[in-house]
Parts: structure tokens; C-alpha cells; sequence
């Protein structure tokens, strides 16, 4: 398993050998965020909300699954590193930012976005 800064620096290199820096700028890097979102949405596209939470159990639909979401991160990872963002600290953030909009007492068991809970 490796961290992110390994990975980051694996796509780094990756894209220089090809020169493909060229072509990752941030707006073609989030871009391609989005198609390969779209390309997980796909995978799920039909499916009932059962047949979804046990879509893993079919060997191939879960390799196109982990293979999707691999491409996502790929392009996350590399759109981060190409606009300096230090992705894991952001997380981190983004997670307490959540945590003060999301009190678990209004927001347990309601999936009601932040601007419609009583947070008086
Ligand atoms: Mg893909």
C-alpha cells in the first residue's frame, strides 16, 4: 500500500516519460475527473438500490468497480499535485468542516443537507 505522496510522485513521472504534462492542466485534470465518474455512475446506472450494495459480489463488475475509482484518484491525485494542494491535509479539513456542519444531533439518520437542519 503505498501513501499519496508515493503515488503522486509515481504519476509525475509517469507523465513526464510520455510528455503528457501538456495535457494536464487543471482544467483537462478535472475533466477527466468527471468522466471517470461518470464511467463508476455507468457501472450503477439501472441497478437496484439491492442489487447496487451487492454489485462487489460479481468478480468482473468489481474489478471495473476498483478500476473506475482507481482513475478517479489517478486524476485527483494529479490535478492536486499540479495545483499544489496537499490533498491528505484538505481531507482532514474538509472532514471537520463536515463534522461542524453535520452535528450528530440534527443530522443523525437524515440525509437533509446542512442548510436544512436546525442548526440554530
Ligand atoms: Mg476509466
Amino acid at each position: 500500500m503505498s501513501d499519496l505522496s508515493e503515488i503522486k510522485d509515481r504519476l509525475r513521472v509517469f507523465a513526464r516519460e510520455r510528455d503528457w504534462d501538456q495535457f494536464h492542466s487543471p482544467k483537462n485534470l478535472s475533466m477527466a475527473i468527471a468522466c471517470e465518474a461518470g464511467e463508476l455512475l455507468e457501472l450503477f446506472q439501472w441497478l437496484s438500490e439491492s442489487d447496487s450494495r451487492g454489485i462487489m459480489k460479481d468478480a468482473n463488475e468489481a474489478n471495473r468497480i476498483r478500476q473506475e475509482m482507481a482513475d478517479i484518484l489517478i486524476y485527483l491525485i494529479r490535478l492536486a499535485d499540479i495545483l499544489d494542494i496537499e490533498l491528505e491535509d484538505a481531507v482532514i479539513q474538509k472532514i471537520d468542516l463536515n463534522a461542524v456542519k453535520y452535528p450528530v444531533a440534527t443530522s443523525k439518520g437524515t440525509a437533509r443537507k446542512y442548510t436544512e437542519l436546525d442548526n440554530a
